[in-house]
């Protein structure tokens, strides 16, 4: 027989960075993530190589003090979540303490930080293969930087799977451009090998928001868009719906529950109901944000938390139909009442 063991925390971690690091842009998901729950207002991100040579992000938050520095590498290590009543109202992307833990183990990381009341900042370095995190004084900022450096350097078959840098490059983009859309107020930016390739200048007003919608969605989009503003009871949702009498090849569809991007059937099955029911349109594409108590949708489905669970799902699929149908009724009659006679 062969004994049961207990995994050693390196090869723990290793296995669950295996759920949550997929490739250099769910690197970049983690830690800008952990940027915005810091409070920060602008968020850098360099990318060398694709995002296997070097992933660096630098952010204005709160920071991480110094005595803690090497915690925030442990795995179920966090700042954000004491107990379970906590869970069921989370309000920050993170709770799990699992991103760092993960992430070093895969990568040789280190991270720069210092919080206001520090007069200088620390450094700490984990790499892979060992645990043994070294601190020592750095210059940075109030703010955090982290550096990933060669990820999955330690688990080849991960390496394999990555695909050629303007790919991987790629989906970090995309990532970005639909955080920028949930977070109008942060300043981002991205540059590969050196060269600036995003900015995204904090959208003051509505009119600096269509501009950041045209960048992420184009120009054809916000040109159709119907802007969607409906409060129900305890939800909200508000965003953009774009009302095309063609069919679109591949429309924006993007929905965010509480600031968090997610896939969710019941919702696109609401959308398409919506324009089924108001038997006009083609189903086009979509930026939509539902704001809910946070008690009543639970986030800790999956740890990449992509998916959520409503706990009124009829409820919520109901509202999002009739918030939409009622839009595009009115948004139809516009053009016709305002046309002069
Ligand atoms: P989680 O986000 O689930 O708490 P992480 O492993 O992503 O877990 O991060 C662990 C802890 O490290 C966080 O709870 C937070 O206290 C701290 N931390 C990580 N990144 C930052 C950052 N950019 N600024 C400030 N604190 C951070
Ligand atoms: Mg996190």
């Amino acid at each position: 027989m062969t004994e049961i063991q207990v995994l050693p925390p390196q090869l723990a971690n290793q296995i669950a960075a295996g759920e949550v690091v997929e490739r250099p842009a769910s690197v970049v998901k983690e830690l800008v993530e952990n940027s915005l729950d810091a409070n920060a207002t602008r968020v850098d991100i360099e990318i060398q190589g694709g995002g296997a040579r070097l992933i660096r992000i630098r952010d204005n938050g709160h920071g991480i003090a110094k005595a803690q520095l090497t915690l925030a590498l442990e795995r179920h290590a966090t700042s954000k979540l004491a107990s379970l009543e906590d869970l069921d109202a989370i309000r920050s992307f993170g709770f799990r303490g699992e991103a760092l833990a993960s992430v070093s183990s895969v990568s040789r990381l280190t991270i720069i930080s210092r919080t206001k009341e520090q007069s200088e900042a620390w450094q700490a370095f984990a790499e892979g293969r060992d645990m043994q995190v070294q601190v020592k004084p750095a210059a940075h900022p109030v703010g955090t930087s982290i550096e990933v450096a060669d990820l999955f350097f330690n688990t080849p078959a991960r390496r394999r799977f990555l695909k050629s840098d303007k790919t991987e490059i790629g989906h970090i983009d995309e990532w970005l451009k639909r955080a920028a859309l949930a977070r109008p107020d942060i300043h981002f930016s991205l540059s590969h090998n050196g060269k600036l390739i995003r900015s995204f200048r904090p959208a003051k007003d509505d009119k600096s928001y269509l501009n950041r919608l045209t960048q992420v969605c184009g120009k054809a989009f916000v040109e159709q868009a119907l802007a969607i503003s409906c409060e129900h009871q305890q939800m909200a949702l508000s965003g953009h719906l774009q009302v095309s009498s063609e069919a679109l090849a591949q429309p924006v569809q993007y929905f965010y529950v509480n600031g968090r991007l997610v896939r969710d059937r019941l919702i696109n099955h609401a959308v398409r109901q919506a324009f089924v029911e108001s038997a006009q349109h083609q189903p086009g594409g979509f930026v939509l944000m539902l704001s809910i108590d946070p008690g009543q949708v639970d986030v800790n489905v999956h740890p990449a938390k992509h998916e959520v669970r409503f706990h009124q799902s009829r409820l919520v699929h109901d509202f999002i139909v009739q918030a939409l149908v009622s839009a595009i009724n009115q948004g139809q009659a516009l053009p016709l009442d305002s046309q002069p006679q």
